[in-house]
């Protein structure tokens, strides 16, 4: 007889309140891990990626390094060659190049005599080192992977997740998508999300042009302009302008931006050859990502650790634990489904997905 039950992917949890005891913290990731039967995954002296986010500068809400410290234990039975992975970013702050990135990473814990482990910059000084992996997606025929991504032999997706302002939610499939990609890939997937200006509002202090990585914004009469064809649509200056006179238009673009996300997270997967894990931690869940969030409140109170192998199932998990109403309430314009559902028509994984509590 044939079986008509829906596929399912396997998520665990371990709910954590108190977020202050970084044994406490270690403990659990460690057990999520354990009950994931993670290290079953992992060959022996695999060359092993840890990749997360460091925070930018005067960040905090990125992950602690001490909470690592009973994974990596668990994962050292298996192979000492460690490592925390991260790709530049596409806006200009101190993590926009290899140099800048490490000495943040140094500043958060992430120094070889804190973490025990080297930290790569997976794309190089300046973003251009790439590998192209072949998809055949919707938006994409190949992207552009940052390099040691793809010569990692396991990847370990570790996600602090948050809002933001373009995707919505911030956790397992843009840590891959967006994280992974070279700098090239980046811009590949921002390349249709303009902002717009709303001239009325805007005062002229021209903190959108300082931190444009496009010199895209100019001030003319004491008030910005936009010169289109240069933008890239990272949507910095909209997160920078306390006078709420950029914004990004949330149309199909929005979708779209959103969808290249995740055929890039499709193509880590596929240089890995599956070998890829994800933890997401639902701690500190602010507006803004790590990249751009200091300071923030969070906007639910801390939930927990999640595990699974799946990085749509753990995201769809994460959104459904946040609660319906939290990020929809933040980003109304936003479709948040819209990377789970495309992740899923790309075969990426499944929404669907059996919840287990430890
Ligand atoms: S940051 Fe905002 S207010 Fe300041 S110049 Fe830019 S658009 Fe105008
Ligand atoms: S204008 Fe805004 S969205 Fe466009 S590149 Fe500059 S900071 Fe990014």
């Amino acid at each position: 007889m044939q079986n008509h039950s829906k596929e399912k992917s396997k998520v665990y949890i371990r709910r954590i309140s108190d977020w202050s005891s970084a044994e406490a913290v270690s403990e659990a990731l460690a057990s999520v891990w354990l009950k994931m039967d993670g290290n079953s995954l992992v060959k022996k002296d695999d060359f092993l990626g840890i990749k997360l986010t460091f925070g930018e500068e005067g960040a905090s809400g990125y992950i602690k390094s001490g909470w690592l410290k009973g994974l990596t234990a668990l994962l050292r039975e298996k192979t000492e060659n460690l490592f925390t992975i991260e790709t530049n970013t596409l806006y200009r702050e101190k993590r926009s190049n290899a140099v800048g990135h490490l000495q943040v990473a140094y500043a958060h814990g992430y120094g070889i005599s804190q973490s025990g482990m080297p930290v790569i910059i997976a794309d190089g000084l300046h973003g251009r080192n790439s590998q192209n992996i072949a998809i055949r997606a919707e938006h994409f025929e190949n992207v552009k992977i940052a390099k040691a991504v793809c010569e990692t032999d396991f990847l370990l997706c570790l996600s602090h997740a948050t809002g933001h302002c373009q995707t919505g939610l911030a956790a397992a499939l843009k840590n891959l998508g967006m994280g992974c990609a070279a700098r090239a890939g980046k811009l590949a997937q921002h390349s249709k999300t303009l902002p717009e200006i709303t001239v009325a509002k805007c005062i002229g202090c021209g903190e959108c042009m300082k931190i444009c990585p496009a010199n895209a914004i100019g001030i003319k009469k004491k008030k910005a302009i936009l010169v289109k064809e240069r933008c890239i649509g990272c949507g910095e200056c909209t997160v920078i302008c306390r006078s709420g006179a950029i914004e990004i238009k949330y149309d199909e673009n929005a979708i779209k931006l959103q969808e290249k996300m995740v055929e890039y997270a499709l193509g880590v997967k596929e240089a890995l050859g599956s070998r890829l894990a994800c933890l997401n931690l639902l701690y500190g869940v602010t507006k803004n990502c790590d990249c751009m969030s200091k300071g923030e409140e969070p906007i639910v109170p801390d939930i927990g650790i999640l595990g699974s192998l799946d990085p749509v199932a753990i995201d769809k998990a994460t959104l459904d634990l946040l609660g319906e109403n939290t990020l929809k309430g933040i980003y109304p314009e936003i479709d948040l489904e819209a990377q789970i559902r495309h992740a899923e028509k790309i075969k990426l994984g499944l929404s669907d997905y059996e919840l287990i509590e430890l």
